[in-house]
């Protein structure tokens, strides 16, 4: 692209989400981010997600979109179904697929991206989700980025830059980036710790995405910032 180069990233509230809001705000001129709640089963990720934009000072908007779930059935992460436990090339992982979950997040960001006046949408789709995402593999990247060429007058950028970027490389980047890790969120299945003077929401470390998690801070030799239930590190 020539010219400036403004970005809509679609922050989860993730780890991958939050890296890229970083690498958006270090290489972009111009960067938003854009949260869509779907009703997710783990709200705590949307709290995360407005304490990491406030964090790098970028404007975001949150969009409740939760009356799509009428829609969306059949996924631990939307619906009343036990989340999985174990690693994310498991097939049981196949619970945590919401039905055409990043088309619709994807098509209302190139709709709020080409409103504003933006020029590229970011998406932290990466290797580690390919083997159970249908929608985070290459071959989907490429049919969107078609979609992104076509949907309007003028064609927008589908950035996709850890798309062959495993968690451990996603985190090193994130480390130079001093990307606030002890905000994000990433488990699927958080637990509540009752105390007397209150309740503390914890990752549950056995889920797909907290083993994933897990595994990429160990790769990198850190210890994870965020509280994890107790014996699951
Ligand atoms: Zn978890």
């Amino acid at each position: 692209m020539s010219g400036e180069v403004s970005c809509v990233v679609l922050l989860s509230g993730g780890m991958d989400s939050s890296t890229l809001l970083a690498k958006a705000v270090k290489e972009c001129d111009k960067v938003s981010a854009l949260t869509l709640n779907y009703s997710q089963r783990h709200k705590v990720e949307i709290e995360s997600a407005r304490r990491v934009a406030k964090h790098f000072k970028v404007p975001h908007k949150v969009l409740n979109v939760s009356n799509i779930n009428v829609l969306l059935k059949g996924s631990a992460l939307t619906d009343s179904i036990d989340v999985p436990k174990g690693h994310y090339e498991d097939e049981s992982m196949k619970l945590t697929v919401v039905p055409a979950r990043n088309t619709i997040l994807l098509s209302l960001a190139l709709g709020w991206c080409i409103s504003h006046g933006f020029n590229s949408v970011a998406y932290a789709a990466h290797a580690g989700d390919h083997a159970i995402y249908p929608d985070c593999r290459p071959e989907y990247i490429a049919a969107m980025q078609e979609v992104f060429n076509r949907a309007h007058y003028w064609p927008v950028k589908l950035w996709v830059p850890f798309m062959y970027m495993n968690k451990g490389e996603i985190l090193k980047e994130g480390f130079k980036l001093k990307v606030p890790y002890e905000k994000t969120w990433t488990c699927y299945d958080p637990q509540e710790i009752v105390y007397t003077d209150g309740v503390e929401v914890v990752a549950c470390g056995a889920c797909g995405s907290c083993v994933e998690r897990l595994e990429g801070f160990d790769q990198n030799s850190i210890v994870d910032p965020i509280s994890y239930v107790v014996g699951t590190r």
